[in-house]
């Protein structure tokens, strides 16, 4: 099972495929070597496969943004997990929090695509977190435990291509304002606790990534909680210096 620290950059819909080329031209000589930590970019569908061309033999990986809960048919728009593996994907995120709002996506759809996904043998990293509002409730171990027990809700593990998460709180996604080292392991460790019950004996080699305004000077400090096991990175990710600076973090003790 790769176990290793994952550093994912989420460029939501950013950068055409030139600016792609010239990212990852730029990027691939500053990343890190990925004998200790996985890093994959995220970039939008069209530009998968130059993405993936790029990247062949340097260790890097792509991942896609969405996927669609069907394997065919007429979804128009829809892009299948087997289309994405064609194109040379190992991740694809699933629930991130701007699917969830904006486009609606539900516990029962997200349950679906992490079905679809992990089907095709495409490694899914579940986003979950809670509003400002939720928080302010004091509802966050709630609203997070349901968003999980939703997705996983008949989700084998498989050895090989291992789910990962993400908590990204909602209130820290684009703000500027991050979750403190403190407050993510907090919500990790709840995570950890639920994956235990949902797949006994395997939960402490399962990646719990954070992502919410992470930085090059945030990084290590999060990377350095027992349970934080990777970064989800958007904006601090649109730039290859900054992104490089964050894989490039030391690790902290990795799962317990
Ligand atoms: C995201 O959208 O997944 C994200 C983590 O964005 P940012 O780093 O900009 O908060």
């Amino acid at each position: 099972m790769d176990t290793r620290p994952l550093f994912l950059a989420n460029w939501k819909m950013n950068l055409v495929e030139a600016e792609v080329t010239s990212f990852l031209t730029r990027f691939i000589p500053l990343a890190p070597p990925s004998t200790d930590r996985a890093v994959a970019v995220a970039p939008s569908f069209p530009s998968l496969r130059t993405a993936s061309i790029l990247l062949e033999k340097t260790g890097l990986e792509v991942a896609a943004q969405d996927l669609c809960h069907e394997e065919r048919g007429a979804f128009t728009g829809g892009v299948s997990a087997a289309m994405l593996v064609a194109v040379g994907c190992r991740y694809v995120l699933v629930g991130h929090s701007d699917r969830r709002q904006i486009w609606a996506e539900d516990d029962e759809l997200i349950q679906r695509k992490m079905r679809a996904a992990t089907d095709q043998g495409l490694l899914p990293v579940l986003c979950v977190g809670e509003s400002a509002g939720q928080r302010q409730q004091g509802r966050t171990a709630e609203v997070v435990e349901k968003q999980v027990r939703a997705a996983l809700s008949g989700i084998p593990l498989d050895e090989e291509n291992p789910l990962a998460l993400a908590y990204e709180p909602v209130w820290a996604i684009g703000t500027g304002d991050g979750a403190s080292p403190e407050q993510a392991e907090e919500v990790h460790r709840q995570i950890r606790e639920l994956l235990q019950e949902i797949y006994p004996g395997r939960a402490s080699a399962l990646r719990i990534l954070y992502g919410g305004s992470v930085t090059a000077d945030t990084a290590a400090d999060l990377m350095a909680q027992p349970d934080i096991n990777g970064l989800l990175v958007g904006t601090a990710s649109l730039e290859p210096d900054s992104f490089a600076a964050i894989c490039r973090c030391p690790l902290g003790s990795g799962p317990p």
